[in-house]
């Protein structure tokens, strides 16, 4: 896949799941801008990695969820690089609690960077490839949106309200040649899911059909498949990267 001349963001773009789609766009030829919400060890971690794209990368510091601050972002996007080819929105983070339990703050949290973050991002961003007439946004959700998990109702609600979310903003923007995708990752061995303990884990990867933890590599190849030349008639689809989970 060549994707030179293209400019692509990345939200949580410097560590995990983010991580690899930015390394693979890089790989690619593109012009990576990743974001983090404040982990500037691994951000800094992540430009010494790349240092051989420095020409290509950058990373920015942006609370996805603060409209503002989103807002800013693409002021700053659009007068460095004017065109936008691809949004991956991928920031994400977990509060687990059972619902009789949960603190207002986790519900709010979790709806703020998954789910608003996710409209934040891709508000500005249709707004960019409105203008060129071409885009690609693939949203990183989860099949806990559709099965459930006890103890992440928050974050599942988020999941599943990706996918609506994705499915009608194809629908809005298909005409203009812009498509709107999901993936959507089983269990992938990054930090998200570090805190699962080794027999938990082991109980995970019982109920995966092929019985391992994916790598955030293996989701990457599938955001390069749906924002490459070989994904052009598909919109409002969501891919299960699972293992078969
Ligand atoms: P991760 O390793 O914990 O990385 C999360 C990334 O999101 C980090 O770069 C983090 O930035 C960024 N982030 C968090 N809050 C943010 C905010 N408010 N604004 C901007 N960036 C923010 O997680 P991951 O495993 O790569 O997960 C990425 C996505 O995949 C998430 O949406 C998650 O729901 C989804 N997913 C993961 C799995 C899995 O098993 N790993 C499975 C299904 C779906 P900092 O580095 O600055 O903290």
């Amino acid at each position: 896949m060549d994707f030179s001349g293209q400019n692509i963001i990345v939200t949580g773009g410097t560590r995990g799941i983010g991580r690899a789609v930015s390394e693979a766009f890089l790989r690619a030829g593109a012009n990576v801008v990743a974001l983090y919400a404040g982990n500037e060890q691994r951000a800094e971690e992540f430009c010494t990695a790349n240092k051989e794209y420095a020409d290509r990368v950058e990373t920015r510091k942006v609370n996805v969820a603060d409209y503002a601050e989103v807002e800013n972002f693409y002021k700053w996007f659009d007068e460095k690089h004017g065109e936008l080819h691809v949004l991956v929105s991928n920031a994400g983070i977990r509060r687990d609690s059972v619902v009789g339990m949960m603190a207002e703050d986790d519900w709010r949290a979790v709806i703020d960077i998954n789910l608003t973050g996710t409209y934040n991002m891709s508000k500005m961003a249709v707004k960019a490839m409105m203008r060129k007439r071409y885009g690609r946004i693939i949203v990183i959700t989860s099949p806990i949106g559709t099965h459930g998990m006890a103890g992440q109702a928050n974050y599942s609600a988020t999941k599943a309200g990706q996918v609506g979310f994705a499915k009608s903003l194809a629908k809005e923007v298909a005409s203009r040649k812009i498509t709107v995708n999901c993936v959507s990752p089983g269990f992938i061995d990054t930090d998200f899911i570090s805190d699962l303990s080794d027999d938990m884990a082991k109980e995970y990867k019982k109920s995966v059909p092929m019985k391992r933890f994916g790598t955030a590599d293996e989701v990457a190849d599938s955001v390069i498949f749906l924002a490459g030349d070989g994904a052009t008639y598909i919109t409002g689809a969501v891919l299960e990267v699972t293992g078969g989970f």
